[in-house]
C-alpha cells in the first residue's frame, strides 16, 4: 500500500528479530476483503509504504534466543490476529485488544504485514502453530484469519446443539460462520446472501436455507420462515451500520447476535427499540475481532487435518508467484460473482 487508494511494489531491509520473534518467509498468501477495505476505503487511516496482507502460511526463517518450540525450516501456521501476550487485556481474555482497541491486529494495521518476501511475527511461541504435513498451503491460509473470524461469529452468538440460527452474509468468512454454527450442533441454519457460488459452497457447510437481502427485509423473510417467532442466534457477517436493525428484529428474545462484520461507514448502530423490547428483550448484542494465539491456531488446524472441516470450498482462485499477488488483490476488489477467495502459492 503506497497511500490510500494506491498499491504497488516497495523494497525494504529484511525485518530484526528480537528474542521472542521470528521472521518468516510466506509459503502461500491469501488476499482478505479488509485488504480492500484498507487500501481502497481507508479502513485503518492513512499509510505510507505499508506492506500489506495478514493471511498466509509460512516457512520460519529465523527465531529469538528465547523462542523455546519453532526453529528455522518449520512450516507455520500464521494467525491474522498477533497478540501480545503477556499484556494486560490478554490476561483479562481480551487478547486481540493487547496493547489497546483492536491492537492485537498488528499486520498491516500497526507494522508491515506478510505480502513480503520476510515478514515479522511477535511472540512466536504464543502465535505460531505447526502447520499439519497434509494440509496443502492454499487451504492454510484459510486458517489465518476465515475460519477463527467465522467461528468466532458463532462463539459471540453463543449457538448451541439445536438453535436456529441465522447467518448474514456468506462471503468466507459467513461461510466458515455457518460452517461453525454446523459444528456447534445448530438444528436449522438460514442463510442471507445472493452469490450462487457462496450459496452452493454455504449448503456444503450446512446453511439450509436461503434468503436474499435484495428481496425485501431479512426480518420480514425469517418471520415467516418461523412462523412469526424469529431465530435463537444470529450471526451478522456482512451488511452494515442497518444490519443490526434486522438481527435484532429477527432475533427471539434472549437470544445473542455475533456480529464479525467490519462497519466502515455510518456513526452510530441502528438497535430498533421495540423489538429490542423496548430495552427489555434480553437480546444480547456481540461484536468481536477473532482472538487469535497459537492454541486456537491448533485447534482449529486439527478440525481441518482430521477432515472434520473441509476449508477447500473457500479456495476459488489459486495463482503462482508475486507477480500475481497484484492481480489476485485486484480480483478481491472487482468481487466477480465467481470468487469467494483468491490465493497465491510460492511453494507446495
Ligand atoms: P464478502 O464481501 O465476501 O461477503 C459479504 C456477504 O454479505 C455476502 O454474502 C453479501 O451478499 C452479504 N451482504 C452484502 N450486503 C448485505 C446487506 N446489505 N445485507 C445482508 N447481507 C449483505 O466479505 P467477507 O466474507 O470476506 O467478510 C465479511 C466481513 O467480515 C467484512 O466486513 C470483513 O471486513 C469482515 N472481517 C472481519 C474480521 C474480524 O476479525 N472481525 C476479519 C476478516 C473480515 P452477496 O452474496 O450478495 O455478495
Ligand atoms: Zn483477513
Amino acid at each position: 500500500m503506497i497511500k490510500i487508494g494506491e498499491v504497488g511494489w516497495v523494497e525494504k531491509e529484511v525485518p530484526a528479530c528480537g528474542p521472542l520473534d521470528a521472521i518468516c518467509k510466506p509459503l502461500a498468501i491469501a488476499i482478505c476483503t479488509s485488504d480492500v477495505h484498507t487500501v481502497w476505503e481507508g479502513a485503518v487511516g492513512e499509510r505510507h509504504n505499508m506492506i500489506l496482507g495478514h493471511e498466509c502460511c509460512a516457512e520460519v526463517v529465523e527465531v529469538g534466543s528465547l523462542v523455546k518450540d519453532f526453529k528455522p525450516g518449520d512450516r507455520v501456521l500464521v494467525p491474522a490476529i498477533t497478540p501480545d501476550w503477556n499484556s494486560l487485556e490478554a490476561q483479562a481474555g481480551y487478547s486481540m485488544h493487547s496493547g489497546g482497541m483492536l491492537a492485537g491486529w498488528k499486520f498491516s494495521n500497526f507494522k508491515d504485514g506478510v505480502f513480503s518476501e520476510y515478514f515479522h511475527v511477535n511472540d512466536a511461541d504464543g502465535n505460531l502453530a505447526l502447520l499439519p504435513p497434509n494440509i496443502s498451503v492454499e487451504n492454510a491460509c484459510m486458517l489465518s484469519d476465515m475460519v477463527p473470524t467465522g467461528f468466532h461469529g458463532a462463539e459471540l452468538a453463543d449457538v448451541q446443539y439445536g438453535d436456529e440460527v441465522l447467518v448474514i452474509g456468506i462471503g468466507p468468512v459467513g461461510l466458515m460462520s455457518v460452517a461453525g454454527a454446523s459444528l456447534r450442533g445448530a438444528s436449522r441454519i438460514i442463510a442471507v446472501g445472493t452469490r450462487p457460488k457462496c450459496i452452493e459452497a454455504a449448503k456444503k457447510y450446512g446453511a439450509d436455507e436461503f434468503i436474499s437481502y435484495k428481496n425485501g427485509s431479512i426480518e420480514d423473510q425469517v418471520m415467516a420462515m418461523t412462523n412469526g417467532k424469529g431465530v435463537d442466534k444470529v450471526i451478522i457477517a456482512g451488511g452494515d451500520v442497518n444490519t443490526f436493525e434486522s438481527a435484532v428484529k429477527a432475533l427471539k428474545p434472549g437470544g445473542n447476535i455475533g456480529s464479525v462484520n467490519y462497519l466502515g461507514s455510518g456513526t452510530y448502530v441502528n438497535i430498533p427499540r421495540v423489538e429490542w423490547g423496548v430495552g427489555m428483550g434480553h437480546k444480547t448484542i456481540n461484536g468481536g475481532l477473532m482472538p487469535g494465539g497459537r492454541l486456537r491456531m491448533e485447534k482449529l488446524g486439527s478440525l481441518v487435518s482430521s477432515g472434520k472441516l473441509d476449508v477447500s470450498h473457500l479456495v476459488s482462485h489459486v495463482f503462482e508467484g508475486w507477480d500475481n499477488v497484484p492481480v489476485a488483490l485486484q480480483l478481491m476488489k472487482d468481487k466477480p460473482a465467481d470468487l469467494i477467495k483468491p490465493v497465491v502459492k510460492f511453494a507446495d
